[in-house]
């Protein structure tokens, strides 16, 4: 059975990614450490010595304090597509809503590799690196994808116009498909997300991710480190290992 394929597809190469909420600030884990030593203190007292909070914060990073950093809330909405939220999920100490796709039809907007997008893996599993495509392969992923994504959001429509529930229709659609979703962390599961989830230099610990959820990380990562400019420079100081 052939699909009639006169849809017309959004393609995009990045990704977004938005602090709607946040309770987030390096005193939060100032006043939580404090209480061993301290008991109950004010805003005042802990902000009294700057250089002693920077110490402070260091300290705990690097001998794994971890639970100071706790106590903070960051919210994100994230747009990407769903081989990345596949990834993310995998974080299990992370608070996730998603976009459904039984209760709205999903919009055709699909992931095409930007041209900074290295498309070429060179090496073996866990000793690999990736390579610039040539601008062939480049033409090749842009137009058989974009090929893909409309004969299957096609055949998705047709199945709803015919009557067919979402829920089912929905098998269709490829993993490139953008997702939306909330998701709410505390510092310390964002700094082991960030330790997972991007390449850096200053990392004690080499991750390889993939790029498109370390484009989602990279974002965080900025956005985070507004909110808790000591901690963050404490995370990279100590070669970005969660505490
Ligand atoms: C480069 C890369 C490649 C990967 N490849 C694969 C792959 O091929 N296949 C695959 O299936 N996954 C793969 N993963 C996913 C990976 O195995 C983890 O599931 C993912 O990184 C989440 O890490 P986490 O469990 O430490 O995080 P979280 O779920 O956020 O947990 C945070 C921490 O809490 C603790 N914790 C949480 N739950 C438990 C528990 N049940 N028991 C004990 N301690 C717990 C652990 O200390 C954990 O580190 C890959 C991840 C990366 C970064």
């Amino acid at each position: 059975m052939s699909i009639e394929c006169d849809v017309m597809v959004k393609l995009q190469s990045d990704v977004t990614v938005e602090l709607v909420k946040h309770s987030a600030s390096d005193s939060d884990v100032l006043w939580a450490a404090r209480v061993s030593t301290a008991g109950e203190q004010s805003l005042e007292e802990i902000h009294k010595d700057p250089e002693k909070s920077k110490g402070l914060i260091n300290f705990l990073m690097r001998d794994r304090h971890g639970s100071p950093f706790e106590h903070n809330s960051m919210t994100f909405f994230i747009s990407a597509p769903i081989f990345v939220f596949r990834e993310f999920h995998r974080h299990r100490v992370w608070s996730y809503n998603e976009e459904s796709g039984r209760y709205r039809e999903l919009q055709p907007n699909f992931y095409v590799p930007g041209p900074d997008r290295k498309l070429v893996q060179q090496g073996r599993p866990g000793k690999y690196e990736f390579v610039d495509g040539t601008p062939e392969q480049y033409d090749l992923v842009s137009s058989t994808m974009e090929d893909a994504y409309e004969h299957a959001y096609a055949a998705y429509q047709k199945m709803l116009e015919a009557g067919v529930a979402r829920e089912v229709a929905r098998a269709v659609l490829p993993v490139g498909l953008f997702s939306s979703m909330y998701a709410t962390c505390n510092a310390r599961a964002l700094m082991h997300f960030l330790s997972l989830r991007t390449k850096d230099d200053r990392a004690a610990v080499p991750s390889f991710p993939q790029r498109e959820i370390e484009m989602v990380g990279e974002k965080m990562e900025a956005l985070w480190a507004e909110l808790m400019p000591l901690t963050h420079a404490a995370f990279n100081a100590n070669g970005r290992v969660s505490p």
